[in-house]
């Protein structure tokens, strides 16, 4: 008899995304003339840049020869694209990461999951709410918790709310967790993290040989100049931090699919008898072992986005859903709304009005706005009373939006 795995009876129901699916369709086929405006889900809308498109045709030109022909690569990534990544995104910006460190792989959806494979099934996971549902549901997975109670946590997972209050930046938790999952710029809040405040993060990993889970897949948005886009800017990070980096966002890969993880040499985790061991090592080991690489025209049209022309192309993308964002900012504050995130992330994070619970407030605006974005409460407890408008859109979509909003 085929046992299951059974944490996987815990999950809370993937519900969020297809809850949304669900209420949107049934709208649309009671209202077939009023055509519904998706600011929901965070998908990019605009396509490849030219340089990266050109680099992707002469990658597949390339397969197509017996001379240029590339079969299984290195699983790690091609070292022309693990350099570039090395030189543009770290070492440009002072942070001391080498190509080496570097493991190119086909999503931070996926690494963010699998690297708890390579931690201790009784970690202590701390995640903050809301969030993300990935770092949550994976504990889950990797049988690391509890049930979900009634009020929405589960049990076992160190949860630190993010909200108003402490400008979605969470205290340092009372019960010391192994693992810190960390995401900014932040979705679904928009929010991000200062140098002081990812430093005191970093000085607590180090005082109690916790490892920090970086999800930077948003770094590319950040406009203020103080604001770190690598946790590896931090002094101290290279013995705590794990970052993830996706080019889904960041250049229009979401179809395309190439991310990198970075874990420096010092890394180390410890086994029972308290013996360092370096972590990098051991998702080499996962990594070669599981994984085979990303295929090769994909790997030449990433390494086409850390040139310059590339990085210009690929700023100019992210100008305009910066400039949808600000757009989205100002319509709604100007109706009132208190409004977060939006000026150095894609997502504006909206406290909804006289305590409007999130899915009252994302049906009065399907039904009233034809216009659909995404309930807060969906990304944990304490992201109720909010709700996440995206910025990936067309801008006529976005003037569209807003205007019927305005009018409601
Ligand atoms: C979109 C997103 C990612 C990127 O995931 P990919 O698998 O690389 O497409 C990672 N983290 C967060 C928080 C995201 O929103």
């Amino acid at each position: 008899m085929a046992l299951i795995n059974e944490h996987y009876q815990k999950l809370a129901a993937g519900y969020l995304f297809p809850e949304i699916g669900r209420r949107v369709r049934e709208y649309e086929q009671a209202h077939p003339g009023k055509p519904v405006i998706r600011m929901g889900i965070g998908d990019v809308t605009q396509p490849l840049s030219p340089s990266v498109i050109r680099a992707f045709h002469e990658g597949v030109d390339e397969m197509a020869s017996a001379a240029t022909f590339r079969g299984y690569g290195p699983e790690q990534g091609y070292g022309f694209l693990r350099e570039a990544i090395a030189e543009r995104s770290f070492r440009s910006r002072g942070a001391d990461i080498s190509a080496e460190e570097i493991f190119v792989s086909d999503g931070s959806k996926c690494d963010t999951g699998n690297i708890q494979e390579i931690f201790g099934r009784d970690s202590k996971i701390a995640i903050c709410d809301p969030v993300y549902p990935v770092y949550a549901d994976t504990t889950v997975m990797a049988g690391k918790t509890g049930p979900v109670g009634d009020n929405g946590y589960y049990q076992g997972i160190i949860y630190l709310p993010c909200t108003a209050e402490n400008n979605f930046i969470p205290g340092l938790p009372q019960e010391v967790p192994d693992l810190i999952f960390l995401c900014y710029p932040n979705n679904p809040t928009g929010t991000v993290a200062t140098r002081e405040e990812l430093k005191k993060w970093v000085d607590y990993a180090r005082e109690h040989k916790s490892i920090i889970l970086f999800d930077a897949a948003y770094e590319a948005f950040i406009r203020n100049g103080e604001i770190p886009h690598s946790i590896f800017e931090i002094e101290g990070a290279r013995e705590v931090a794990i970052e993830f980096r996706s080019l889904s966002k960041t250049a229009g890969f979401t179809g395309t699919r190439l991310a990198y993880t970075v874990i420096p040499e010092e890394l180390m985790a410890y086994d029972r008898q308290g013996q360092a061991v370096q972590v990098k090592k051991l998702w080499n080991r996962r990594h070669t072992t599981k994984f085979n690489g990303v295929s090769y025209p994909v790997q030449k049209a990433a390494a086409a986005v850390f040139t310059e022309e590339g990085q210009r192309e690929v700023q100019a993308t992210i100008d305009y859903y910066m400039e949808n964002a600000a757009l989205i900012r100002k319509n709604l504050e100007a109706c009132g709304y208190t409004v977060y995130g939006g000026e150095n992330a894609p997502y504006i994070w909206v406290r909804t009005r006289n305590g409007m619970k999130s899915w009252d407030f994302f049906d009065l605006l399907l039904e009233r706005a034809s216009v659909v974005g995404t309930p807060g409460s969906g990304f944990g407890p304490s992201g109720e009373g909010y709700f996440r408008f995206s910025a990936f859109a067309a801008r006529e979509n976005v003037l569209e939006a807003m205007a019927r909003i305005r009018d409601l």
